[in-house]
């Protein structure tokens, strides 16, 4: 499924970066004996377990030139491997990467090289990054090195990077510890810079320092895209971050990409209900708007094991609930349904206490004989007829993928909710 990103046409523009649908799945068990299934015995083996985990499951974007797009999500949605894809770190599963025009994997020796000058990476953690052996004047000559430039080039254009990222000549000769938190990530991103990339992904870059100096490089970072021309993939968990720096932003959840727009509008009118939980965890700066309360609970599933239909159902707090349930009985009849499907129900026990374990209140006549009739398949042991017989409820939410669709100009969306009930929301 392809999940797509397409900023509004500027005819004369072409895409720096253009990514097709890209896939990176990575296989659970690596051995041999450890990815075949056994029978419930014990005995032959059935088969080879093709379970993976499916970290980035088909997305696709333009990034032109001069332009920042932010990827958005929590920790595990895959944002870290979508930027090692991009780069050729990791392998792509499936679809395709083109740099100026040109597929990545098709790259020659001589391609390789210069796609690896024009696209830096910055991590997160400026510390881990640095190596604590090397000064800090080496470390950021190193990509002119390994591009040929001979000692005394390098040296006069570290010491120009060092200027124009707010450190000084006398910290050529220092070591990362010497530096603080902020100051290291100032020499990442001179290191970065240091052979004028077109691209740079930036990969959490601001996490874990401290907000003063989190606006002091986030500052840093826009001068040296507006000297330089250079182009951003700026990736955070922190939606807050990039209101001032993205042009547009992608929020990504367990592999897809969910919304996608223009920042402004991301941040005035979100449509997905999973960016509207993480701008609900965003502390509002406005002193005199009442902060509310973060809907989103629970962690992200398992990539291995995605939620069926729309990924962010099992947390999603609009999820369409199907007739005749209200939200908070659906909600019961999910937990009941999830044990009935691992088998994990108690049979041991009367069916009054069975059912009065999951549901608080009366429920519709239909859906207690549904129940009733499960409860008693689980009991006889029959847990295929009890899976089928809760077969009969289900969210379309649940059921079917959500597409992304455009709902503005561009700004796209992947959800089930029509218009009316998509309450646009504002922060
Ligand atoms: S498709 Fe359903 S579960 Fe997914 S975000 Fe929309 S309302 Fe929530």
């Amino acid at each position: 499924m392809s999940r797509s990103v397409r900023r509004p046409q500027n005819e004369t523009d072409e895409p720096l970066l253009r990514v097709e649908n890209l896939t990176k799945h990575f296989p659970v068990n690596t051995g041999f004996i450890s990815s075949l299934r056994w029978n419930s015995s014990g005995g032959f083996p059935l088969g080879l377990d093709d379970k993976s985990v499916r970290a980035v499951d088909g997305v696709s974007f333009d990034l032109y030139p001069g332009e920042t797009l932010g990827v958005v999500g929590e920790s595990g949605c895959g944002k870290s491997t979508l930027a090692r894809t991009l780069l050729g770190l990791t392998d792509p599963t499936d679809g395709a990467v083109k740099f100026r025009g040109m597929r990545t994997t098709t790259f020659g020796s001589d391609e390789k090289r210069e796609f690896r000058r024009n696209a830096q990476i910055v991590f997160q953690d400026p510390q881990s990054s640095l190596n604590p052996r090397r000064k800090a004047g080496n470390i950021i000559a190193d990509p002119l090195e390994a591009a040929g430039w001979s000692e005394e080039e390098r040296r006069e254009r570290v010491l120009e990077l060092l200027g124009q990222v707010g450190l000084k000549e006398e910290h050529y000769g220092r070591y990362p510890h010497e530096f603080s938190g902020g100051q290291r990530q100032r020499i990442n991103l001179a290191r970065a810079l240091s052979i004028n990339p077109d691209l740079v992904i930036a990969d959490e870059p601001v996490s874990g320092l401290d907000m003063s100096v989190q606006a002091q490089i986030l500052s840093l970072m826009q001068d040296l895209q507006d000297e330089y021309g250079l182009t951003y993939l700026f990736i955070t968990h922190d939606l807050s971050v990039i209101r001032n720096v993205a042009d547009r932003v992608a929020v990504m959840y367990l592999g897809d990409f969910v919304e996608t727009g223009p920042v402004e509008r991301l941040f005035t009118e979100p449509h997905h209900p999973y960016t509207c939980a993480l701008l609900e965890a965003v502390p509002n700066p406005d002193p005199d708007v009442r902060g509310v309360e973060p809907r989103l609970v629970g962690d992200v599933p398992s990539p291995s094991d995605p939620p069926s239909g729309c990924k962010f159902h099992t947390r999603c707090p609009e999820l369409i609930v199907p007739d005749p349930f209200t939200r908070e009985e659906y909600h019961e009849y999910m937990a009941f349904r999830s044990d009935v499907q691992d088998e994990n129900l108690q049979t041991d026990v009367e069916p009054a206490a069975v059912r009065a374990h999951y549901f608080g209140g009366d429920l519709p006549p239909d859906v207690e004989r549904t129940i009733e009739s499960a409860v008693s398949h689980a009991a006889d042991g029959d847990w295929d007829d009890a899976r089928a017989a809760l077969a009969e409820y289900r969210s379309p939410c649940e059921a079917e993928v959500p597409e992304l669709q455009s709902v503005a100009d561009g700004h796209l969306l992947a959800c089930h909710l029509d218009a009316e009930e998509r309450e646009a929301f504002s922060w």
